[in-house]
């Protein structure tokens, strides 16, 4: 345990928020040292405009499972000084710890356990650890697709484990939309001159509503407007911004294609949709496949089932899932306040998942050889 919590102090306090590129390659060096001293094998550096992706592959042949990670947070360099490293009793807290340096480290332990236990238990077993996944995961998502295109058929993400220690068996999507709603300006005391864009805003919005399907988890909610340059002006031109959730991407697509092919109810004002930003789900049908492995190496071992749940946010596994990939989420440590100056996780917790992963790395293995 005390390795385990100095290899998180060393991994901590080398802070590495995303895009700060000085701090990102500082803290690529520390992992690399800390993952070579516990597999016994230098990773593969592969240098993106984002910072260098890490990985360790074990094997000749394809790698067919994948041990996802990312060692990017979004706490900005020099937030150690109000919000150090520090172990409270079970608590550990401390900028990237929850969200997801000690996710990196039971990771990194798991295979190390199968691997002295079994030399050859880690073939075709693929570890990657991302420097930009609080972005969206722009260059390493590539990287990901290379090793699915190479074979990469299931795959564990080591973010925090859901409140209670539960897998995420789901995680909704997001589609971010621009709407402009373009008439004619006109004097207000003659409106009927022009085309009012706020009037169709309004009515837009009131109609787009009606697109929510609570029972599927799908959320619509306008997030900001703008329209108007005078008092006395009906305006021409209106914007909105429109933050969509939801379960399946059929619902993303759904309203995406109700929203794009509605029209204005102010005759003479054109609508416009674009896509600021499109996030697939993690869908049921994709952790399933990986569930049933989870649950069979529960068994095999005698452990107490964590139990699933579905995770608003976003992560990896979002995009392993539309890549086909049998994935499921939430394998790191129970802990909690992440992204914000409070975040901890638990220390007892971390030799628990250890324990877990390293158990479902053999029955993944042969489930998807
Ligand atoms: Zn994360």
């Amino acid at each position: 345990m005390t390795r385990i919590l100095d290899e998180l102090r060393r991994l901590v306090e080398a802070e590495s928020k995303t895009n700060d590129l000085p701090a990102i390659v500082g803290c690529a060096r520390v992992l690399s040292a800390v993952g070579t001293d516990i597999l016994g094998s230098v990773p593969l550096s592969v240098s993106t405009p984002h910072g260098p992706v890490l990985q360790w592959r074990f094997g000749s042949g394809p790698a067919r499972v994948g041990l996802i990670g990312h060692y990017d947070t979004v706490h900005p360099a020099g937030s150690l000084e109000h919000f150090p490293f520090r172990i409270d009793g079970d608590r550990v807290s401390g900028p990237g710890t929850f969200d997801m340096k000690a996710g990196l480290l039971t990771m990194l332990h798991a295979a190390g356990a199968v691997r002295d236990k079994d030399p050859g238990g880690l073939d075709g077993v693929l570890l990657h650890c991302g420097p930009d996944e609080e972005v969206g995961s722009p260059s390493s998502k590539a990287l990901l697709q290379e090793a699915v295109d190479d074979g990469m058929r299931a795959a564990l993400v080591y973010e925090g484990a859901a409140p209670g220690g539960a897998i995420y068996e789901s995680r909704r999507g997001g589609l971010w939309l621009k709407v402009v709603l373009s008439g004619r300006d006109a004097h207000a005391s003659r409106a009927y001159e022009g085309a009012n864009a706020l009037h169709a805003l309004a009515d837009y919005v009131g109609r787009i509503l009606d697109l929510a399907a609570p029972d599927l988890g799908t959320t619509v909610t306008a997030t900001e407007a703008a329209a108007g340059t005078a008092i006395n002006t009906a305006p021409g031109l209106a914007s909105l911004t429109v933050d969509i959730r939801s379960a399946t991407m059929s619902e993303q697509l759904r309203v995406l294609e109700a929203m794009t092919s509605m029209e204005s109810a102010v005759p003479g004002v054109m609508v416009h949709v674009s896509v600021i930003q499109q996030v697939p789900p993690l869908e049921l049908t994709q952790s399933r496949p990986a569930l049933e492995s989870i649950r069979e190496a529960v068994t095999l071992s005698g452990m107490q089932w964590p139990g699933v749940a579905t995770g608003m946010g976003i992560s990896d596994a979002n995009h392993l899932s539309l890549m086909g990939v049998a994935v499921v989420d939430g394998m790191g440590p129970v802990g909690g306040e992440d992204h914000s100056p409070r975040e901890w996780v638990s220390a007892s917790n971390i030799l628990d998942r250890i324990n877990l992963s390293a158990s479902c790395i053999g029955v993944l293995r042969k489930a998807f050889s």
